[in-house]
């Protein structure tokens, strides 16, 4: 984000104001009972501040793991992280920047810029195509970044009227895929071309976290009653309180994917308003998919960065993440992408491993040895998931968002990263849903 005089006022305004609104409530909430549904990021957030201000707080979570779409595994020597991989973003206005600060956590700026990308045939690609693959990509976010108020298809439909040649360019279809689809998470097919690139960003290059990105939850989780293996399948809300599985509360954070929103597998009594059901399923849920291959030695350079490999159809592991960069470990991350992703999720490792290492040996053929160990993810069919991240999906609008975002009752609130339009399908948009969902209930 370019620190604009809104973003400046924005930032500093809500800065103030939260310092003021937590002086005025230290410990407002001794006596309350709140009860948290999910151990993400956004669970955590509200849960620990919530708890901070006195009240009596427990988390349920359905998994048997703490963090949810942050898990990180140090099985191959460097960190795989199964979801969140990169701090976006990471200026000092960022808070998951903020909380990896605090820790001292180690960081790496991933160079964006250090890429080398193969045609369909495997050929890298030549200083002119470099140059045309820049020049189309500052076109499309010319164009994607800032549609028509009007717009109402999808990213697809409308370039397929004003850019028909991008869409059967191979060089514009992956450019297409790697730098948008993965952002968004999902299809251009699917993403509304007038909200799809409308969220906001902080500023700075992307950073991982070199030692885990579960570093960053910690200090959240110590002292919090986390209850896992806890899948709550009822909520009831009155105005005199709310009881989840029996267990009775002053209030409720639904701080679960939207994916099991969408499955209707809570049951809330009385039901969620109509037009809280309908944003759920308006917004979109789309996944994206990673392959960890760790080869006793290197074929690639392993000075460079990424990887872009021009794969058919769309989406299928055309980026690359080379673990030699910042780790000793010989290690490449595939990515897959909008329609292709939850193709890939429904494989089995084993498929997996073959249809990635194929789109290598495109590449460096022969050279292309067994990977030692392989880490997939698979996320659309992880049953307290379904899904990687929230998209402006066409049909819907910005006002889907902010409907989650609104507290449902006096009792009952949602968080997550669905319910932060401006920062949506990011950790930080997570950790604030969180925190607006904990100061929802102090004012309450
Ligand atoms: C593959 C992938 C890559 C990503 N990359 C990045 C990235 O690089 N940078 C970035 O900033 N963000 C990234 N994200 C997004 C980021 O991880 C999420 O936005 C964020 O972690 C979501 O946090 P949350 O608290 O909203 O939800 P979650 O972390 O999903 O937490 C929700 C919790 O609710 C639990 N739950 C589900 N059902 C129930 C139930 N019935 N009862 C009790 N508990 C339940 C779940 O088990 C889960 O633990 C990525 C996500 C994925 C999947």
């Amino acid at each position: 984000m370019i620190i604009t005089r809104r973003n400046a006022l924005k930032l500093g305004i809500t800065a103030f104001l939260t310092s003021l609104a937590s002086n005025a409530t230290a410990r407002k909430l001794t006596g309350t009972k709140v009860v948290v549904i999910g151990a993400g990021l956004a669970g955590l957030a509200a849960a620990k501040q919530l708890q901070e201000r006195g009240a009596e707080v427990i988390v349920l979570e359905a998994g048997d793991y703490v963090g949810g779409r942050i898990r990180t595994d140090m099985s191959l020597g460097a960190p795989f992280e199964f979801g969140a991989g990169w701090i976006h973003g990471p200026s000092q206005h960022n808070p998951v920047k903020q909380l990896a600060d605090a820790l001292d956590v180690g960081t790496f700026v991933t160079d964006d810029d250090n890429l080398e990308v193969f045609d369909l045939s495997g050929r890298p690609l030549t200083d002119a195509e470099y140059v045309r693959l820049d020049d189309m990509y500052d076109h499309l976010e010319t164009v994607l970044y800032s549609p028509a108020r009007s717009e109402t298809r999808s990213v697809h439909d409308l370039l397929r009227e004003i850019e028909p040649d991008i869409l059967t360019d191979p060089l514009g279809i992956w450019a297409l895929s790697t730098f948008f689809e993965f952002d968004i998470g999902a299809g251009i097919e699917d993403i509304s071309a007038r909200n799809g690139f409308a969220s906001d960003t902080f500023d700075g290059a992307d950073v991982i976290l070199t030692e885990g990105y579960d570093q960053v939850f910690a200090p959240l989780a110590a002292d919090l009653d986390i209850r896992l293996n806890t899948p709550v399948s009822r909520v009831y809300h009155d105005r005199n309180g709310v009881e989840i599985d029996g267990l009775q509360a002053d209030y409720v954070v639904c701080a679960v994917p939207l994916g099991i929103l969408k499955t209707g597998d809570i049951v809330f009594e009385p039901s969620l308003p109509e037009d809280v059901q309908k944003s759920i399923d308006r917004i979109g849920f789309g996944s994206v998919t990673k392959i960890a291959l760790k080869f006793e030695t290197p074929f690639w350079d392993t000075e460079t960065q990424y990887f872009g490999v021009m794969t058919e159809p769309r989406g299928r592991w055309n980026y690359w993440l080379n673990y030699r960069t910042f780790s000793d470990e010989n290690i490449l991350l595939g990515l897959s992408f909008g329609r292709y992703a939850p193709i890939a999720d429904n494989m089995s490792k084993e498929v997996m491993t073959r249809d990635a290492l194929a789109v290598l040996r495109s590449v460096w053929g022969d050279e292309v040895t067994s990977p030692q160990s392989v880490l997939t993810t698979h996320w659309s069919k992880e049953p307290h998931f379904l899904g990687a991240y929230s998209f402006p999906r066409t049909g819907g609008s910005v006002a889907d968002f902010t409907r989650l975002e609104a507290p449902i009752s006096g009792r009952l609130f949602m968080a997550g990263e669905h319910t932060n339009f401006d920062y949506h399908g990011t950790t930080h948009g997570a950790l604030m849903s969180g925190r607006r969902a904990a100061s929802d209930i102090l004012k309450a």
